[in-house]
């Protein structure tokens, strides 16, 4: 990427309300069959313009053909059973009920192929792509066929490395990978979470991205972050695991978190997509406030391995105030970007 401060999303962003009811995680499709399939591609086609117009860098699908991050992703395996449901707890965070991994779980045929293809299509811009993480996948199921947490993700692993190459060929420029299960289970982190995200990349020579995060702005997410204390430490745990790692670039919440900035320098040497938008609030924010974050993490990223990005994904927000936010990230970085040149 030859742009200094180049711009992204962490992935999500709002749907249209003619497409899925607004403002609203899992919401339901509006649309069905045939209709529901053009519906997709138009949302998908608007998400870009979205991002274009707000002059993001490194633009994605906005994940408009998937209704959820992880479980869209899933859906499209064989193995899992999800009219068999049993709750669990999410991230030791809430408790949901989820499908069952009944056998041997294998990807029939390409899940985002066909998207990704379409969005080559309609920009010449680099584009990333987000697919869930190995270890946030195992957590979202419960497992009556390996029985073993660590298997499980070993062969999601290998079935997201089968996707991604694919996704790699038809033209998609950094595939990101969504673990905020890293910021959970830190044990299993060191001890095979990072292994199993190197067998997902294995042979990719597009880049590759690990997001981190403390969540959507849900209310279990936003009442968890209550517990975590003046500072948040969490990725403390991953960090030095993941400096070492092959993963190109560690996609991180930065702005209005808890974060000790200078956490940052125990992935010193990666590429570092630094969240500068809050989601978790629909205050706009100005892009003297986005500026002062990528100031601080300035301190501990070099300038050309800084990549402002936003803390999470959107799709819980309005698409009114989703906007704003980009336009901010845009000119924020714009205002670091002059003074880094001196003008
Ligand atoms: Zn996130």
């Amino acid at each position: 990427m030859k742009t200094l401060l180049p711009t992204s999303t962490a992935g999500s962003l709002p749907k249209p309300s003619w497409l899925a009811e607004p403002e609203k995680l899992w919401s339901p499709w509006k649309l069905q069959n045939e209709e529901l399939i053009e519906g997709k591609k138009d949302a998908l086609s608007l998400s870009l313009y979205d991002q274009l117009r707000a002059g993001i860098d490194i633009v994605s699908d906005g994940e408009q053909t998937r209704q959820h991050f992880v479980t869209t992703f899933i859906e499209h395996l064989s193995g899992v059973d999800f009219e068999k449901r049993e709750t669990v707890r999410i991230r030791n965070r809430y408790d949901a009920s989820v499908p069952t991994v009944v056998g041997e779980v294998a990807r029939q045929q390409p899940v985002f192929v066909e998207d990704a293809r379409f969005l080559r299509q309609l920009t010449k811009q680099p584009i990333k792509w987000a697919l869930p993480g190995p270890m946030t996948m195992i957590d979202t199921l419960y497992d009556a066929h390996y029985k073993s947490r660590e298997k499980l993700a070993w062969e999601f692993a290998k079935i997201l490395n089968q996707e991604a190459k694919e996704l790699e060929a038809a033209g998609v420029d950094i595939i990101q990978f969504d673990e905020p299960a890293f910021n959970v289970f830190f044990d299993e982190v060191n001890d095979w979470g990072v292994a199993a995200l190197e067998r997902a990349i294995e042979g990719l020579k597009c880049e590759t991205a690990v997001h981190i995060c403390y969540g959507y702005g849900i209310k279990a997410n936003t009442d968890w972050k209550k517990t975590l204390g003046s500072e948040w430490r969490q990725y403390e745990e991953a960090f030095p695991k993941l400096q070492t790692s092959n993963i190109d670039i560690i996609s991180l919440e930065c702005h209005n978190s808890r974060v000790p900035m200078e956490l940052l320098e125990l992935i010193r040497g990666k590429k570092v997509m630094v969240g500068a938008i809050d989601v978790a609030t629909s205050a706009i924010e100005t892009p003297e406030e986005v500026a002062s974050t990528l100031r601080q993490a300035l301190r501990f990223v070099d300038a050309d391995k800084l990549y402002p990005s936003t803390n999470c994904g959107m799709t819980p927000l309005s698409r009114r105030v989703a906007n704003g936010k980009l336009n901010a990230l845009s000119a924020g970085a714009e205002i670091i970007r002059r003074e880094l040149s001196g003008k």
